[in-house]
């Protein structure tokens, strides 16, 4: 198993193997091209865009789809997936992350924000105009936007999976299987504030594991201020890596805050005796990677 980071600072750190970094967020900011890296685009969420104009937001009969409308619970503003000048607008993006020297592109954040959303005139005329029915009409436009990104993508080309691996059809227009068919590989973010608690994180892995056919990544958040959540969180890592998982990926900060993580593992000699004598045979390969430069 290959250890890696998601990162905001397009920084290489010695002691990863893969790295992701945003270059294009959630509140809508985009930068340049990260050479040598995986380059992670938010697609349609993007709250700066719509601040600059409200209309292409999705919508629900419960309202629109931002975080400031608590009918629903999300954690982001999403656009409309239909809207044809935003989705142009990301394509061009992604085709302008693939004229430089960048190892391929992940896309997040690319489908429907829940089951009832999108009921916007369009998306209602192109759902009617299709033939088929809410669920199957969603899957295909979000399979087909995959498709045209794929086109346009130069290198690795991986998407980031909402991890629900029940209704992720059903809720976001995920139909896994069709997307196997167009990306190297499933990026499954598992993000939380600590893994005191781990049994879902291990789950979910799992589950994508045993149920996708291409290779999986899982993303756990390390942005962690304190040792124990450190310890929990690595722990957590020597029990997904148990499954069949490519890779884990690291979500930090920063480059400093990546070291930090090494340095953490390799000094603690309680955990690396505890990765030992449970077999934890990966974790301890990691961490024995990481003492020869930490
Ligand atoms: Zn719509």
């Amino acid at each position: 198993m290959q250890i890696g980071l998601v990162t905001y600072k397009p920084e290489l750190v010695e002691g990863y193997d893969l790295h992701v970094f945003y270059s294009k967020s959630a509140d809508g900011q985009v930068f340049p091209a990260a050479k040598g890296m995986q380059n992670d685009v938010t697609v349609f969420c993007d709250a700066k865009s719509i601040r600059e104009d409200p209309s292409i937001v999705a919508v629900s009969n419960a309202g629109p789809a931002l975080r400031k409308n608590k009918r629903s619970n999300l954690a982001f503003d999403f656009v409309c997936p239909t809207h044809p000048q935003y989705r142009a607008k990301v394509l061009d993006y992604v085709k302008s992350l693939s004229r430089e020297s960048i190892l391929g592109v992940t896309l997040n954040l690319y489908h429907f924000p829940d089951q009832e959303y999108c009921v916007c005139p369009r998306c209602v005329e192109l759902w009617k105009q299709s033939g088929l029915n809410w669920t199957q009409w969603r899957a295909r436009t979000v399979t087909e936007f995959l498709r045209e990104a794929k086109e346009l993508a130069k290198g690795t080309f991986a998407v980031e999976i909402y991890p629900d691996p029940m209704l992720a059809k059903e809720r976001y227009g995920l139909d896994l299987e069709a997307i196997g068919e167009l990306v190297d590989y499933y990026h499954v973010p598992l993000s939380s504030r600590d893994y005191f608690t781990n049994y879902w994180a291990v789950m979910l892995a799992r589950d994508f594991a045993a149920s996708l056919k291409k290779p999986v990544v899982v993303e756990l958040s390390a942005e962690m201020p304190t040792d124990e959540k450190l310890e929990a969180l690595l722990k957590t890592v020597a029990y997904v890596s148990k499954n069949k998982i490519d890779a884990v990926l690291l979500l930090v900060h920063d480059s400093e805050n990546a070291r930090q993580i090494c340095k953490f593992a390799v000094q603690n000699r309680h955990l690396r005796d505890w990765l030992e004598q449970y077999d934890f045979k990966e974790m301890t390969q990691i961490i024995d990677g990481w003492a020869n430069i930490y």
